[in-house]
């Protein structure tokens, strides 16, 4: 086909789909006269001063417009939905309670404000009112939503147990994947049995933990603590060692202990090459630490000082650079220590903020590792690595 014949039949193709979305124009055009009609005059007055960024008298002309026209629920909805999301809870509550109030609300609409509802008592923190909601919303057609929500309430109760049930019903209602927050349930309640002594307690959760997610890492630092606790170190040893086997970098979190329980069991050497071997596969701040401080111990500073210079080289960082300084202090003569502990101090001031833990959801920054976020509440977002070591690995 020439380029004569190609235009030919590019035009009238042209003027058809030009024709085409001209008549899809005016029907939308028309449709949307008509449906404005319909909408009272203080909906486009709030429309107005949302666009020209007035939102607490866009606010006002929504709710006026609600009380002028009671069919509106979406825009009831939506306006909750706003208030809520600007912390007005009171006035997100009386839009959904209003809504609950009417007589002729279909289900449907029905077991969606009240699921709205029982979110802004949440919000507001009135947690019994919303726990009231969200049960009443058991076998609703918003039932996943709802156990979601009181999910939360658990969460932030702390109501491990309800949490576990909340959490296998969900699971069971909606299909969603649920093993890892079950074994974290588990290992809270085993942390609480801990600190309380009650050990056949924390070993059952620890168990149930494990069923639920096999490969629970936390659940085998609990193991380790818990065997501690009850006086076997050498089922302690044995829990952490198999914990460094499969999750290296979680090691870090107990380095320490690990160290103290082979100096307790008269095997230092043991554990020292163990936290070698891993600290030569996965570098590691926490773990450097205390390989350095038992290497300090056993073959004196300059073997230490040797190691953190050589770690120090491989993983350039200013936290390891701290205690490469701080191991150099102590056998300075104290005029150069006058002068290096300037440098020691500034590099404090910088190292304290590198050595929090950070969380990789929301950036909420710890000074101690977290399983469950302060911040965002998300599990497992926080890796067994300091702030600057995550940031050298990105
Ligand atoms: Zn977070």
């Amino acid at each position: 086909m020439d380029p004569q014949q190609l235009l030919l039949l590019a035009v009238p193709a042209a003027f058809i789909a030009f024709g085409l979305g001209w008549l899809a124009a005016r029907v939308d055009i028309k449709h949307l006269i008509e449906g404005s009609k319909a909408l009272p005059r203080s909906y486009f007055r709030g429309l107005n001063f949302l666009l020209t960024e007035q939102p607490d008298r866009a606010i006002d002309s929504f709710i006026e417009a609600v009380q002028g026209d009671p069919d509106t629920i979406e825009l009831h909805f939506t306006l909750g939905a706003m208030f809520r999301r600007r912390g007005e809870t009171e006035r997100a509550i009386r839009i959904h309670q209003s809504l609950l109030d009417r007589a002729d609300l279909a289900q449907a609409d029905r077991d969606r404000a009240l699921l709205e509802l029982g979110r802004d008592f949440l919000k507001a923190g009135m947690f019994d009112r919303a726990e009231n909601a969200f049960e009443t919303l058991r076998g609703s057609t918003v039932e996943a939503e709802a156990l979601g929500d009181l999910l939360d309430i658990f969460e932030i109760e702390k109501e491990w147990v309800k949490a576990i049930d909340c959490a296998r019903e969900l699971e069971a209602r909606s299909g969603a994947e649920m093993t890892r927050r079950i074994a974290h349930y588990h290992c809270e309640l085993a942390q609480f049995a801990l600190l309380q002594s009650r050990f056949d307690e924390a070993g059952r959760e620890i168990s149930a933990a494990f069923a639920a997610l096999r490969q629970s890492v936390r659940a085998g630092l609990l193991a380790g603590e818990l065997a501690l606790a009850a006086g076997h170190v050498e089922a302690a040893i044995e829990a952490w060692a198999a914990l460094g086997r499969q999750s290296p970098q979680h090691l870090a979190l107990v380095a320490d202990k690990l160290m103290a329980a082979y100096k307790q069991t008269g095997r230092a050497d043991e554990g020292l090459r163990l936290l070698e071997g891993s600290l030569a596969q996965t570098p590691s701040y926490d773990v450097l630490l205390v390989v350095a401080r038992e290497t300090h111990a056993t073959a004196g500073p300059d073997a230490a000082f040797a190691l953190l210079l050589r770690e120090l080289r491989r993983s350039p960082t200013l936290i390891g650079l701290e205690q490469l300084v701080q191991a150099r202090f102590a056998q300075m003569p104290a005029d150069l220590a006058a002068e290096l502990d300037i440098v020691r101090t500034l590099l404090h001031q910088q190292t304290r903020r590198l050595s929090r833990y950070v969380c990789a959801r929301c950036g909420f920054k710890a000074r101690q590792h977290h399983w469950h976020c302060p911040g965002c509440r998300n599990w497992d977002s926080y890796a067994p690595r300091r702030a600057e070591e995550l940031e050298i690995s990105s």
